[in-house]
């Protein structure tokens, strides 16, 4: 029996990057994102976490 992944390969676009204790970057992509959350602007909640995970590979070496 082949085992079978409970999740797709799009299970990390809906895992959320969390944001590095201390980092001024961090901080602001995480800000801008619950301000784009409480407008309900979706498409700028995905934006920040695509530019958030981008910096955390980037800066943080994916952490
Ligand atoms: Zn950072």
């Amino acid at each position: 029996m082949t085992s079978r992944r409970p999740v797709g390969p799009s299970y990390e676009e809906y895992r959320p990057p969390a944001p590095v204790d201390g980092c001024e970057t961090c901080r602001g992509f995480a800000a801008r994102r619950s301000a784009a959350r409480a407008e309900f602007d979706y498409s700028a909640v995905s934006d920040s976490n695509v530019r958030l995970r981008a910096h955390l590979l980037d800066e943080h070496s994916g952490t």
